[in-house]
C-alpha cells in the first residue's frame, strides 16, 4: 500500500466521523458558537487540525514552503468607514488590520456590499459596520470593524466562524471549502489561473488522499487549467504559487509580485503555443472572470455561466491539445516519504481523538436528555 493511500484511509474514516458529528449536533441542537460568539473550544480544535492537515500534505505533494505565519489570506483596512482600497500597503504588522477570506475583500472594496460573493453589509445603529448576508443569505449581523478602525487580527477561521455564528453556513459547508481555501494560502489572488490552479491542484490532493470536498467549484477554471497543464506540465502550473519570501513581499508590492509569480508560466506558454499566447488567454480570461463574477451566486443565471462562459477558451485548447499529441506532458503520481507520512498521521491521530471526545460527549448528553 502506497503511502498517500494510508492517508487516504484514516481520512475517509475522519469524514465519516464529521459526518456522525454533523448529524449529532444537528440531533442535539448543539451550537457551534458560545454565548459570547466564539467559536466552541472543541470545532475550533478540529478545525485547526483539518487546516494543518491540508497543509502539510500541500507542501508535501506540492513542495511548498510551511507558511512561517499564522494562517491568512486577505488583509483589509478600514478607517471611517472609508475602504483603504491598497490595504496590503498597510495592513502588515498594524494590530488595527483586520484579515479576511478572499470573497469578503471585494466586499470591503464596495462599501461591504459584493453581489461577487452576495456579501452584504451596512452601518448600523452602533456606528459599526456589519456584514448582514452572506453568499445572499440574510445572517445574524456580524459586527467587521470597529468604528474608525478595523480592531482585531483575524484569520481564515475566523471568516468560517463568521460564517458559523451566522447559523445559516454550517460545518458542513466550512469542510466543503476547506481544502479549496487552504490552497489560497499557497496560491492567493484571484482570476482564472488562480482559481483554476486552487481548484485544480486541491481537487487533486483530495482524490489522492481522500480530503472531503464540495463537490462542485470552479469547474471552468478547473477544466481550462488541466488543460494548459497537459500542455505546459505540472511544474509550470506550480510555479505561481508563491515562496515566503514572495508572500512577504507581495504584502508590499502586489502587483510586482504577482507580474513575477507569472513569469514561468507565460514563458512555458509562449514557449509552446507562441509568442504572445500568455497575453491573449489572459486578456480573454480576465474578462470573462470578470462576467463570472456577476453570475455567481444567482443560481438560475450561473446556469449560464456554467454553459456559456469559458468554452470558447476550452474549446480552443481542446483543438491545441488535439492537434498537438506529441507535444503534451503528462503528470506523475509521486508518493510522499515515510516520514512525512508519519507526520501527517499524527496530526490525524489527533484530528480523530478530538473529534471522538466531541461525539461522547455528545452522545452522554444526548443520554442524558433521555433520562431527563
Ligand atoms: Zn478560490
Amino acid at each position: 500500500m502506497s503511502n498517500f493511500d494510508e492517508i487516504k484511509e484514516n481520512n475517509i474514516n475522519i469524514n465519516e466521523m464529521f459526518r456522525k458529528l454533523i448529524n449529532q449536533m444537528k440531533k442535539s441542537n448543539i451550537k457551534t458558537f458560545n454565548e459570547d460568539g466564539t467559536l466552541n473550544e472543541n470545532i475550533r480544535k478540529i478545525l485547526e487540525l483539518e487546516l494543518k492537515k491540508c497543509i502539510s500534505i500541500y507542501c508535501f505533494e506540492y513542495g511548498f514552503e510551511f507558511p512561517k505565519e499564522s494562517v491568512s489570506v486577505h488583509e483589509a483596512k478600514t478607517k471611517d468607514g472609508q475602504i483603504n482600497r491598497n490595504p496590503e500597503l498597510n495592513a502588515r504588522g498594524d494590530i488595527d488590520g483586520v484579515t479576511v477570506y478572499s470573497g469578503l475583500q471585494n466586499g470591503l472594496d464596495t462599501i461591504l456590499t459584493s453581489s461577487n460573493v452576495g456579501l452584504r453589509g451596512q452601518i448600523l445603529e452602533d456606528g459599526k459596520i456589519h456584514a448582514t448576508q452572506v453568499f445572499n443569505k440574510d445572517i445574524i449581523s456580524t459586527k467587521l470593524s470597529g468604528e474608525k478602525n478595523v480592531s482585531s487580527n483575524r484569520d481564515q477561521l475566523d471568516y468560517f466562524a463568521e460564517l458559523l455564528i451566522s447559523g445559516k453556513i454550517d460545518l458542513d459547508f466550512i469542510l466543503d471549502v476547506f481544502p479549496h481555501e487552504a490552497m489560497h494560502i499557497f496560491i492567493p489572488g484571484q482570476g482564472v489561473f488562480v482559481e483554476g490552479a486552487t481548484e485544480r491542484l486541491s481537487r487533486e490532493v483530495s482524490d489522492k488522499y481522500g480530503l472531503r470536498m464540495s463537490p462542485t467549484s470552479h469547474s471552468k477554471e478547473t477544466a481550462i487549467i488541466s488543460r494548459l497543464e497537459s500542455i505546459v506540465g505540472r511544474d509550470a502550473i506550480l510555479s505561481i504559487a508563491l515562496t515566503n519570501n514572495q508572500k512577504e513581499l507581495r504584502k508590499v508590492e502586489k502587483n510586482a509580485t504577482d507580474t513575477l509569480r507569472f513569469k514561468k508560466l507565460k514563458e512555458a506558454i509562449d514557449n509552446k503555443m507562441g509568442s504572445g499566447t500568455f497575453d491573449k488567454l489572459k486578456d480573454e480570461l480576465d474578462k470573462e472572470y470578470r462576467e463570472f463574477l456577476k453570475y455567481r451566486t444567482k443560481p438560475n443565471e450561473f446556469q449560464m455561466y456554467r454553459k456559456d462562459f469559458f468554452s470558447s477558451t476550452i474549446e480552443y485548447l481542446n483543438e491545441w491539445i488535439k492537434n498537438n499529441p506529441d507535444k503534451l506532458q503528462i503528470s506523475n503520481n509521486n508518493d510522499i516519504s515515510e516520514n512525512q507520512k508519519i507526520e501527517i498521521i499524527k496530526i490525524q491521530k489527533e484530528e480523530i481523538n478530538q473529534i471522538q471526545l466531541l461525539l461522547d460527549r455528545l452522545k452522554s448528553k444526548e443520554i442524558e436528555g433521555e433520562v431527563k
